[in-house]
């Protein structure tokens, strides 16, 4: 069949094939049963979709097209096109990166460790030069990755540039997602100084308290091991969190046995990726939650995270278009849901009356979760700056990983090794689409609390009320929540008062 002969409707079932088979490939590899991930086989047998000529066809429709709900749909299908045209364009390089950093080993201290078990073993070494030791034997396989790394992005802007014609990779994500990213990075720059005074002097204390050293002077591969809070892993056990879940769903009104286009994967397979994910081939139709379970504190925030993911796609209306069902244009609208069910995590009532963690305990656990999410927050606006900036010269690769190890420097106080300037950057400012989840999940969050109390999971208005935003599916963007419930897009003031509470905690 020509390509000419496919009119939208074709092009909609492709995607709509395409995705289903791509999610699927991907969660067989992650949950162990499958041996090799081949997304690239994938995307050549769509070609005649991911193509050029698909791809212009689709934004013709979309700039034809009158009614402006379907516009917006035909607009995400062109932008989701694009990205599988720009993926295929660069999947001999990504696969080629991926498999060789599986097969990578790190020597250190005469034992011979894969690379990818290295960021496990950071957070749980106690030997201070040993967590340098294992670092410094990664930096020499991050580097033997950066030429790939540096032509993905060279192939990726090209074809934006030379054949879309975006003058820019900023200015294309800015369009695709509606943001503008200048504006975004402002307000996060407040962010950061208003929290700056609050964030060293805790993160000082704590990083002391755990390596008798000054912050200032130490690695980023210390925070892990920080930031590890073992002595709470024995209130979160393995065995109790189908049940935690259960009865947290049961209060906003959900009974999971009931949800049975939500497969509960929990079984134990060699190969299958001990990280909680979450998978929506076909939502409301078809969604996996996936974990193996290992009990602890992190344990419960993952599978929380995902859950939230699941319950997001889970409870999209059925019968609403398929583009508005399954396609958006970025992770910003279902982060705000995992993160707020990952962030159950602070919720005093919840650890003490759901999960039966002692009052002393939960505040504990409150202190210690939020201090290491303030980390991470400031580090992604740290990420996010930088990566506007690499992207005004992309191929000044000494100017870059300067700006890189100084831009995250300046906003953790960890040191960051140049090297990782290409593999800490993910593709298509990711970045940006985390921190407008957490500016508006803190938003979401004190709505809730305010209105239903901070018992607000087990209110069924309030669970009510996000299965209504949930039914959306993807059809809105992240900042349309923030209005809906009355705040300013990219205000970042909730999420700072969140941390600056920090300063009067009692621990
Ligand atoms: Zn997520």
């Amino acid at each position: 069949m020509t390509t000419q002969a496919k009119g939208i409707g074709d092009i909609v079932q492709g995607i709509r094939d395409s995705s289903y088979e791509l999610d699927t490939e991907s969660r067989l590899a992650r949950v162990g049963l499958k041996d090799e991930q081949d997304i690239a086989s994938v995307l050549e047998k769509y070609a005649w979709l991911y193509n050029q000529a698909t791809v212009q066809r689709a934004r013709e429709a979309s700039e034809r097209e009158a009614d402006p709900a379907e516009k917006n749909r035909l607009r995400r299908a062109y932008y989701f096109l694009l990205d599988g045209y720009v993926s295929r364009k660069t999947a001999e390089q990504e696969d080629r990166v991926v498999s060789f950093e599986m097969g990578a080993t790190v020597e250190v201290d005469g034992e011979t460790i894969p690379f990818h078990n290295v960021r496990a073993l950071l957070a749980r070494e106690p030997d201070f030069e040993r967590r340098d030791r294992l670092r410094d034997a990664t930096l020499e396989v991050a580097e033997q990755t950066n030429p790939d790394r540096a032509e993905i992005v060279g192939r990726r802007l090209d074809t934006l540039t030379s054949e879309f014609g975006y003058s820019s990779y900023t200015r294309y994500n800015g369009e695709k997602k509606g943001v503008d990213y200048n504006l975004l990075l402002g307000r996060l720059e407040d962010f950061l100084s208003r929290t700056q005074e609050t964030y060293v002097r805790l993160m000082s204390r704590w990083a002391e308290e755990k390596t008798g050293r000054a912050l200032g002077t130490l690695g980023s591969n210390h925070f892990a091991y920080i930031s590890r809070v073992p002595e709470y892993d024995a209130y979160f056990t393995k065995g109790r969190l189908a049940d935690v879940y259960a009865r947290t769903l049961r209060g906003m009104g959900l009974d999971i046995r009931r949800q049975t286009n939500i497969h509960l994967d929990t079984e134990d397979r060699p190969k299958k990726n001990p990280r909680a994910c979450c998978f929506a081939p076909d939502p409301p139709g078809e969604v996996h939650l996936i974990i193996k379970p290992l009990g602890g504190l992190d344990d419960y925030a993952a599978f929380f995270h995902e859950a939230g993911h699941a319950q997001h796609y889970g409870n999209v209306d059925p019968s609403l278009p398929y583009l508005d069902r399954a396609i958006g244009t970025s992770y910003a609208l279902t982060e705000i849901y995992s993160f707020l069910l990952q962030f159950l995590t602070v919720n005093r009532s919840w650890l003490r009356d759901v999960v039966g963690v002692p009052e002393d305990i939960a505040d504990e656990v409150v202190y210690y979760t939020k201090l290491s999410e303030f980390f991470l927050v400031r580090r992604y606006v740290a990420k996010l700056r930088y990566e506007l900036a690499f992207y005004e010269h992309p191929a000044d690769h000494e100017r870059n990983r300067a700006l890189y190890a100084a831009a995250l420097q300046d906003a953790t106080r960890f040191i960051y090794p140049p090297t990782n300037y290409l593999n800490d950057m993910d593709s298509g400012y990711y970045s940006a689409d985390y921190l407008r989840a957490w500016i508006t999940e803190a938003m979401l969050r004190h709505h809730l609390e305010s209105a239903y109390g901070e018992a607000w999971y087990n209110a069924p208005e309030a669970g009510a009320f996000l299965r209504e935003l949930w039914a959306a599916g993807e059809s809105h963007e992240n900042e349309e929540i923030a209005r809906m419930i009355g705040h300013e897009p990219f205000d970042a003031s909730c999420l700072a008062d969140q941390f600056l509470s920090l300063a009067q905690a009692p621990t």
